[in-house]
């Protein structure tokens, strides 16, 4: 039966419904609101704000490589050669955007996307690098797992998947989207495996670098915006990649002996001037050039895409005790203030990081283990923070060292 309509009802100064079709009517000084029209106000309210965070990146001021490499520098340790060069490509990407904003595709220079690859063994910064790019530049970022990655009509993601990640982490913003950044990581894992006797296709490896192409060159691409497989029913969003950056990375494991023998073949070296003597032996890496990621497995058209390559240091014993402490979100700096806020002042000694340090070396851990041996040292602490009411806790080398041995990390961890 419908609801009586008494005659003297209020009625919404919004959308004039009456009370008695509203879930609820909210009275103000002057006049009232329905519940639909405080919905649809928020949700406008919510849009703008995320037009606000990504504001397309042609029309506002990009930082210069100096500034962008100051803010990395906050936020990670050392790897000074990836981070100039990680500046520059991305202030060259937002010069291109700012470019073709205002001249003709046809008539003027063309200028090639500043798509980078970053060669580093794992846990040494490369999502680090990637994800702090995206802060300072205020765009969306994602990451995609080139190990995922299949040909499309093959079991995995399709490549078009990467774009839907991008596409959510930008509130479903497409012209925010469109100007992201794209982490491609574990790139060096879909490298073509040598010569290929099977018959059937190489679903994950070159087959991969083939569809990755498309999205690499700048292409229309029609994603399905919840993820998952195409199907022909399914309601597409459709982005545009020609100013979406990617930066890929990989460890490329043993590349450092293609690199040796191709420095060895050319005694005179990397840039014409370097003796064998010269030659860094510890660190091949820093000698990179796209032919030797050619060598590794990916195939010339995909190098030819990413006109950038870099490279990051291994972390040595002074590198991984400078991340314990002195990058903004350092993990010392954050269990102090976990501590503080329970009134606790937190110290440590500094012979209790450098304990910490020795074990991630000793168990090569990397920068990645810190935190598992930060928190196998910490836990009981903060097990017991909130009842501690106060005072201070200093933590000692004599703790460091008890905690780590009562803990599984020297069973558990281990290589
Ligand atoms: P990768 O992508 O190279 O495997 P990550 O960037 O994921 O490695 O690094 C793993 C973690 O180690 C990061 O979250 C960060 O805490 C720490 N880390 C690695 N390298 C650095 C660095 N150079 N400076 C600061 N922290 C680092």
């Amino acid at each position: 039966m419908a609801k009586k309509t008494p005659t003297t009802e209020n009625h919404c100064s919004f959308c004039g419904r009456p009370e008695s079709q509203t879930r609820m009517l909210l009275a103000g000084a002057n006049g009232y609101i329905c519940d639909a029209c405080v919905q649809q106000a928020s949700q406008i309210l919510n849009e703008h704000q995320h037009a606000a965070t990504f504001a397309p990146a042609a029309s506002r001021a990009i930082p210069q490589p100096r500034e962008i490499k100051e803010y990395l520098d906050q936020y990670v340790i050392g790897q000074e050669d990836a981070k100039r060069v990680l500046s520059v490509a991305v202030y060259n990407h937002y010069k291109r955007l700012k470019y073709y904003a205002s001249h003709d595709t046809k008539e003027d220079v063309e200028i090639e996307k500043s798509n980078i690859v970053i060669v580093g063994e794992t846990g040494t910064g490369k999502t680090l690098l990637a994800r702090t790019i995206a802060r300072v530049l205020e765009v969306p970022f994602c990451i995609a797992d080139a190990t995922t990655l299949t040909e499309a009509g093959y079991v995995g993601d399709d490549v078009e998947n990467v774009l839907v990640r991008l596409l959510q982490a930008a509130d479903y913003d497409v012209a925010a989207a469109e100007q992201g950044i794209v982490f491609i990581d574990e790139i060096d894992k879909i490298a073509r495996k040598g010569d290929n006797p099977s018959i059937t296709r190489d679903v994950s490896g070159e087959g991969v670098q083939q569809a990755l192409l498309k999205l690499l060159e700048g292409a229309v691409v029609n994603v399905p915006p919840q993820g998952g497989r195409k199907h022909p029913e399914q309601q597409m969003v459709q982005i545009n990649t020609r100013n979406i950056l990617f930066i890929a990375g990989g460890a490329f494991d043993g590349i450092d002996r293609t690199i040796a023998s191709r420095l060895k073949s050319n005694v005179i070296g990397y840039n014409g001037t370097k003796t064998r003597e010269e030659i860094d032996r510890h660190n091949m890496l820093r000698y990179i050039l796209p032919t030797d990621l050619r060598h590794f497995g990916l195939i010339p058209e995909l190098v030819g895409r990413f006109p950038m390559l870099t490279y990051l240091n291994p972390l040595d014993r002074e590198a991984l005790r400078r991340i314990l402490t002195e990058p903004r979100n350092a993990l010392v700096r954050q269990y102090e203030e976990l501590f503080k806020m329970d009134d606790v002042q937190l110290t440590f000694a500094p012979e209790a990081l450098d304990a910490v340090v020795d074990t991630a070396m000793e168990y090569r851990l990397g920068a990645r283990g810190l935190r598992s041996i930060m928190e196998s040292v910490m836990t009981d602490f903060m097990y017991d923070l909130p009842s501690l009411g106060g005072g201070s806790v200093c933590i000692t080398k004599e703790i460091v060292t008890e905690k780590i041995s009562k803990s599984n990390i020297n069973n558990s961890l281990k290589d």
